[in-house]
């Protein structure tokens, strides 16, 4: 952090110093070092220089964390609490986030590499809002009435009703692509619903939750109801498996999420599962093309195109294919590249050495199979964990580049000739998070939007999402929806209570 480059902001004097913590684990509202002396070493992208270690929790640790979260739900502290009570806690934890809020923007960045705007405006400046819109759900968890029809004894009287009652220990299981924001999305409906939470950050951003569960307890959480354990994929692991958990809130790629279906299937442990995407945009030929670029740009190299709802594959009418992909490798072979920490760089670094080389791969392969680079597809030559923003036509759709999920600054590019082909190309994956539509033709915007197979289609835009929205996937994108007024319900069991009178 010594060798800042002018254009970089520096890093508040708070947030060097969290940093710098002896960082332990959040358990029972209190800093404990692990039963594990295993540490992780925690990069800053920019430069691929460690900054800081965090424990990696021990089979023991996350057992730990567990059954403080058990008897915190069990004692009814949370559970229990009035709904409205629970409701003003998590409204002060919104506060608590937008008070503390550049803090957070810079050590997302310091830890994910991502540009700091985006940590601001999207992962940070978002937070409050969603926070605040779950917490409202708090106080509207309701259950029904119901006439029924019981016919045992002649004349006799039945009143029926439903309870939600929360589902108890709740494992939240985060990636590190949005690391708070995608942390708050698996522990806020859980709170609001009254479970409590042990949340296991991804082991490569886990930064932000160790600063995030500090700002909940200030803000009045009780001791035990969320605790936090950093660690990799095994501690990840003795969460799904600890018999106390009673549901596994997990986003991450498809290949985890089946590992942990398979691990769950043994106890029929409740699981949402939000999970990877290989997500289509198509423009139709009326779509103007400067239009087209820009919404091609935000879906594919947002975030530096590590966003599971990312538009990696383009279908491009052939009456426009041309100008299309002239305009776009154009756009983006003038992409400035630099650290998250420079607010005028717009390609950063992607998260982990190891990311940057599976990249790097997929854009060999792409080669090698005979699909063409239109622009970037280089690591550029400089420390940190770069990756030039990569354009790629010519890939056939059994190519490995059509087919699996890059998570990097990569989009493919495809002409098609007929709405049937376009469709057809579209939904020609496993996968079915997203879509995205490009055109102002009503009827045609009518006739596609049924057939594309995703949780979320927007026309002409792509990447929005907001708390009212239910977000899932179809198919291998996951189980579940996350966001939405209903977004309660899966923390919760429903019992019917039968009364004879
Ligand atoms: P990942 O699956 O490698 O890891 C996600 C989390 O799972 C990490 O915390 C990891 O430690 C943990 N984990 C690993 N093995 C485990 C196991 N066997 N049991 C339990 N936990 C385990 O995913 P990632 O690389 O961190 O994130 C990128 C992926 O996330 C992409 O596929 C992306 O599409 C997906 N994603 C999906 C959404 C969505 O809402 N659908 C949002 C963001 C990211």
């Amino acid at each position: 952090m010594d060798m800042i480059a002018p254009e970089q902001i520096s890093p508040l004097d708070t947030v060097s110093s969290f940093i710098r913590r002896d960082h332990g684990l959040f358990i029972d509202n209190e800093w404990q070092q692990g039963g594990s002396t295993d540490r992780l070493s925690v990069f800053d992208p920019a430069t691929g220089q460690a900054i800081t270690t965090v424990v990696n929790a021990s089979e023991a640790d996350v057992d730990r964390a567990v059954k403080a979260a058990y008897k915190a739900f069990e004692s009814g502290v949370w559970s229990a609490m009035a709904p409205a009570e629970r409701e003003r806690i998590l409204l002060r934890f919104a506060d608590q986030v937008e008070a503390n809020a550049e803090e957070l923007a810079q050590i997302e960045t310091l830890n994910q590499g991502k540009s700091i705007n985006i940590a601001r405006f999207v992962d940070v400046g978002g937070a409050p809002a969603y926070i605040r819109y779950i917490a409202g759900l708090t106080t509207k968890i309701t259950g029904e009435t119901f006439d029924v029809s019981i016919g045992v004894i002649p004349g006799a009287k039945y009143t029926t009703y439903t309870r939600r009652e929360p589902v108890g220990v709740v494992g939240a299981i985060a990636p590190w692509n949005f690391p708070m924001m995608i942390g708050l999305w698996k522990i806020m409906p859980a709170l609001a619903a009254g479970c409590t939470v042990v949340l296991k950050p991804s082991e490569v951003t886990p930064l932000t939750s160790l600063r995030l569960v500090e700002l909940a307890h200030a803000a009045g959480l009780p001791a035990g109801v969320l605790n936090v354990v950093t660690g990799d994929g095994k501690a990840g692991k003795a969460l799904v498996d600890h018999p106390l958990v009673s549901k596994i809130t997990f986003t991450g790629s498809t290949a985890t999420g089946k590992a942990i279906a398979r691990s769950a299937s043994d106890r029929l442990l409740r699981t949402s599962l939000e999970l990877g995407g290989k997500n289509p945009a198509i423009f139709l030929k009326d779509a103007p093309i400067e239009q087209a670029v820009q919404g091609a740009m935000l879906g594919g190299f947002f975030n530096n195109g590590q966003v599971c709802a990312a538009s990696s594959r383009l279908y491009v009418a052939r009456e426009i294919y041309e100008p299309f992909v002239k305009a776009l490798s154009d756009a983006v072979n003038g992409m400035s590249i630099g650290p998250g920490m420079d607010p005028t760089s717009q390609v950063n670094p992607v998260v982990s050495a190891l990311h940057r080389e599976k990249i790097m791969g997929h854009i060999a392969s792409a080669r090698d199979q005979g699909a063409r680079i239109v622009a970037g597809g280089e690591q550029p030559d400089r420390p940190g964990f770069y990756v030039q923003p990569t354009v790629v036509v010519d890939a056939a759709r059994d190519f490995a580049i059509s087919r699996l999920e890059v998570f990097g600054p990569l989009v493919t590019v495809t002409p098609f000739d007929t709405e049937e082909e376009a469709i057809d190309l579209a939904n020609d994956t496993q996968m079915g998070l997203t879509a995205s539509l490009w055109t102002n033709d009503l009827k045609k915007t009518m006739d596609y939007v049924p057939r594309l197979k995703a949780g979320t289609v927007w026309v002409n835009s792509h990447n929005l999402i907001d708390p009212a929205m239910p977000f899932g996937g179809y198919k291998e994108s996951g189980i579940g929806r996350d966001f939405g007024i209903h977004s309660l319900d899966s923390y919760s069991e429903v019992k019917s209570v039968c009364i004879a009178h």
